[in-house]
């Protein structure tokens, strides 16, 4: 068997298209959805990821601004820029981008932005919604992957989704929306022994651990649907991510790559977050 590959470039701008009716009724009622991106110092990595999401939102119609702040500013001094931001009727959706200086309290930064506003989802309240299954906004990147997934067509309920890491923005609300959907889910993470009789028994293999090549196609039940997450910088200077594209391809059903899979999804879907932000927040201002 060799594996459809998921283009996540392709089903993204299907996203997008998807949004350009919303937002023109948003722009025939005044509003343009707004998106702030807080960018503390100047880590070309950060730079690049905050520059792709601006290309985004300016390719939808969204306005997109970032706010600078110098690598040595106080914890103060950034709460109080995400303050300006909450109370900034222009913008609708407000991420920090992480990681953050040490000595910065990052969860203390990320729980003070505004609840409606938080498009990244990683505020506690908004987690505790999805946990209770009535999300509101959801991080990105696991939206992004049940996105995919439903793109391809693949079922859900009555399979068996193995998710391999179980961290707050990917593994575990990602856990979540697979349970909500009905499906029968395991959560991996470093201590769990024997990766491979789990993987192996996964129709669908969602692999977010940060270590290139974790999984190989002798780890990959026949047909089933791999998803992979991770984003590795090579000693080369390449991206890779957490699968063995070329093992993988030859077993799997579907197949997601590295780079051009899962990262252009969690862009399309802060977008997508934001634009849904902006609706909520117009039809409370109406109300
Ligand atoms: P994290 O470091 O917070 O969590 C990694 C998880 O993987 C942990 O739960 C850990 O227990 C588990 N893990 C590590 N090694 C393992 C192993 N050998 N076997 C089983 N489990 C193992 O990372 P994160 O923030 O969840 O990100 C994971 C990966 O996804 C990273 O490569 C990150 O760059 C990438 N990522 C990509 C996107 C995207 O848009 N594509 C978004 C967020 C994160």
């Amino acid at each position: 068997m060799t594996a459809s590959v998921l283009d996540g470039a392709a089903i993204a701008r299907q996203v997008f298209s998807g949004l350009e009716s919303r937002v023109a009724a948003l722009r025939a009622a005044g509003v343009r959805p707004g998106l702030a991106t807080v960018l503390v110092g100047d880590s070309p990595a950060s730079q690049v990821y905050v520059r792709n999401k601006q290309r985004a939102c300016e390719e939808v119609g969204l306005h997109a601004q970032v706010r600078e702040l110098p690598a040595d500013c106080s914890e103060s001094e950034l709460l109080a820029a995400v303050e300006a931001l909450n109370t900034n009727d222009a913008i609708h959706g407000i991420i920090v981008q992480l990681p953050l200086p040490r000595g910065i309290d990052s969860q203390r930064v990320l729980q003070s932005i505004a609840l409606e506003k938080d498009v990244d989802g990683f505020n506690w309240s908004n987690l505790g919604a999805l946990v209770d299954g009535h999300p509101r906004l959801v991080p990105c990147t696991p939206l992004g992957v049940m996105r995919m997934l439903d793109h391809a067509g693949i079922a859900l309920e009555g399979r068996h989704a193995v998710v391999i890491g179980r961290s707050s923005i990917v593994g575990k609300p990602l856990a979540l929306l697979l349970i909500a959907r009905g499906a029968t889910v395991t959560v991996c993470n470093s201590k769990t022994p024997d990766l491979a009789a789990y993987t192996r028994s996964a129709d669908v293999l969602v692999v977010a651990a940060g270590r290139p090549k974790l999984v190989t196609g002798d780890m990959v039940k026949p047909g089933a649907a791999v998803i992979d997450v991770g984003i590795n910088r090579m000693p080369d200077g390449k991206l890779a991510g957490d699968v063995d594209f070329e093992s993988a391809k030859a077993v799997a059903g579907w197949l997601s790559p590295v780079p051009g899979g899962v990262g252009r999804m969690t862009v399309a879907m802060l977008v997508a977050n934001t634009v849904l932000a902006a609706e909520r927040q117009s039809a409370a201002r109406c109300a």
